[in-house]
């Protein structure tokens, strides 16, 4: 930040009275703001589709930078005045034209070096009805044998499937989906813009 998004002047970085880290504060005495920054979230669901015994999963392929022509789940920035379950099906509409009914919040991973909290819910597909939307290039259905697994855009795309694969053979022995909460720390670029 460079200038006060409140009345255009410089603001600086330094250390308010009465906290602990520097912040951006507008230099203007008359307006003095400071204008705190905070981890953005990211919402994106896992839609499936099972019939007799055989799972797929929709990915969408990236039609815009970061990752360019890579693989991920739909997902996408939280927007204000949404809960998460408002985001994760509207993102999913939007990337992959998608209709889904959300189940339950699968991961919540911490991406606390890009200042990012990544969430995706379970999904089934209601119909195979989908299409690309603006940011995809591509959506299609795989089965967990099919997964482009080197050709995955981020992350906590792979963690989220590999955790959603691994309790589906827990499923098959009576188990049923967890809740799994992560801290991903890889030393990757491409995790900087996940919509
Ligand atoms: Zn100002």
């Amino acid at each position: 930040m460079k200038f006060c998004p409140e009345c255009a002047s410089p603001v600086s970085l330094s250390i308010p009275a009465g906290d602990n880290r520097p912040r951006y504060v507008c230099t203007s005495s008359s307006c003095a703001t400071i204008h705190y920054q905070n981890p953005k979230m990211v919402l994106g669901s896992i839609p499936v589709w099972e019939r007799d015994g055989q799972l797929q999963v929709l990915l969408c392929k990236r039609a815009i930078e970061p990752r360019y022509g890579y693989w991920t789940l739909p997902a996408g920035f939280m927007e204000n005045n949404e809960t998460t379950g408002e985001a994760a099906l509207r993102e999913t509409q939007e990337e992959a034209g998608a209709n889904i009914k959300l189940g339950k919040l699968f991961t919540l991973l911490n991406v606390a070096r890009v200042h990012q909290v990544h969430m995706f819910y379970l999904a089934e597909l209601l119909d195979l009805d989908f299409a690309p939307g603006e940011e995809s290039l591509e959506v299609k259905m795989f089965t967990e044998q099919e997964i482009p697994w080197d050709d995955l855009a981020f992350p906590t795309i792979r963690t989220t499937l590999e955790l959603f694969f691994a309790d589906r053979v827990n499923i098959r022995e009576g188990g049923s989906y967890g809740f799994h909460t992560q801290d991903i720390i890889r030393n990757m670029r491409s995790d900087l813009d996940p919509t």
